[in-house]
């Protein structure tokens, strides 16, 4: 965990005079929410002004004050930078010619506007289409290509009539953009709703707030609202190490304390964490945050994002690294998500050598051999 010194942001330029209870509250990070190239100019000098105007005409770019603070400015390759800052691949019809705009089909397999129900037992909601920072990996990319709208009541209101009817959904993903752009009233308002059908056991709340905007869990009222309802779970998506900072500590907690359980999914991506060792360190400090690792996920084939794919073979590598030197809690499941909608498929290193009738040939995480008779 990265132990920020106190007043740490002062010592760039544009927020030499920003006061700490500015700083710490999120409302604060989000009205100063760096969006036009412009700013980014004025904290990185580097940047090519002519090229971000360019993709952020097209994809939208915005980064929390917090977020941009953790990187570092001199390093072209830092880890955060990489996921904030807009790439010319991104446009760049030859890296994008085999990926999608909607890979997986949401918005065609939608009973109603915004839900997508692909497994019997669950759904997923988008929210809102807004986040704090948008992440240039993001397999929702295409909602960057609209105006930044946060759904009406009367949206919402079709998808509860539409979960009210449907007895065998029991779990709800509320997902985005980031649902915890909302206001709390609104958020109170979804829980609420969501939390009173009996069928349904549990919701699932999908943020980056965690990572890019951790005081919007230092907001009593917030972590109050989410006290109320039981059935929920938080979902966070830290990808790096140099994301968890003594601010992520407490925000973690606060929610920890709500009675939420907190759970993790990274993408891996190119140039970024696809480095076993990164991935290892990453999970190690995730739980000693206590936030249980969920999913490590093959980078989508979205369009605009199709550059950070790492291959297959990565993260195979990565789980092999994993197994047997780290915490069976610290392991993450390794998915892809099959275009077209089909679903997540988990992918392991192969363990079975061999399989007979009354043997099995297995190999343990050294690469040991050994058969095994008495199945
Ligand atoms: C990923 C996803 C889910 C959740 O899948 P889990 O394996 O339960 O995490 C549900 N619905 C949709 C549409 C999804 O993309």
């Amino acid at each position: 965990m990265r132990e920020l010194s106190r007043d740490y942001w002062k010592s760039i330029y544009i927020w030499k005079d920003v006061a700490e209870e500015d700083w710490t509250n999120w409302k604060w990070q989000t009205v100063n929410k760096i969006r036009a190239v412009e700013d980014i100019k004025r904290v990185i000098d580097w940047v090519d002004k002519t090229v971000l105007k360019k993709i952020s005409d097209v994809y939208h770019f915005a980064t929390t004050p917090y977020y941009l603070s953790l990187a570092n400015l001199e390093d072209k390759n830092d880890p955060i930078l990489l996921q904030i800052l807009p790439d010319l691949k991104e446009i760049d019809e030859e890296y994008q010619k085999s990926a999608y705009l909607d890979p997986f089909l949401e918005d065609v397999k939608s009973p109603v506007p915004g839900l997508t129900h692909r497994y019997p037992d669950r759904v997923l909601i988008r929210t809102t289409n807004v986040c704090s920072v948008y992440c240039r990996h993001c397999m929702r990319k295409r909602m960057f290509l609209e105006d930044e709208r946060a759904r009406p009541k009367e949206e919402f209101e079709k998808m509860f009539q539409y979960l009210r009817e449907k007895e065998e959904v029991r779990e709800v993903i509320l997902s985005g953009g980031d649902p915890l752009t909302l206001p709390n009233k609104k958020l109170d308002y979804i829980l609420s709703s969501i939390q009173q059908i009996d069928h349904i056991d549990l919701i699932r709340i999908a943020t980056r707030e965690t990572v890019v905007n951790p005081f919007r869990f230092y907001d009593e009222e917030l972590l109050e609202i989410l006290s109320k309802y039981d059935k929920v779970w938080v979902v966070t998506h830290f990808n790096h190490p140099e994301e968890i900072t003594s601010y992520t500590k407490v925000a973690v907690k606060n929610i920890l304390r709500t009675g939420a359980p907190v759970l993790n999914q990274t993408v891996l991506l190119k140039g970024i964490n696809d480095n076993k060792h990164t991935v290892e360190r990453l999970m190690r400090e995730l739980l000693r945050l206590k936030v249980k690792p969920y999913y490590l996920f093959h980078c989508d084939p979205t369009k605009g994002v199709y550059h950070f794919k790492t291959g297959i073979d990565k993260g195979l590598e990565i789980m092999e690294h994993l197994r047997g030197r780290l915490s069976g809690i610290g392991i993450p499941t390794f998915v892809l998500d099959i275009e077209g909608g089909m679903g997540k498929v988990p992918l392991l290193p192969e363990y079975i050598l061999e399989r007979g009738n009354n043997f099995l040939k297995i190999r343990n995480y050294e690469n040991k051999e050994i058969i095994i008779k008495n199945l």
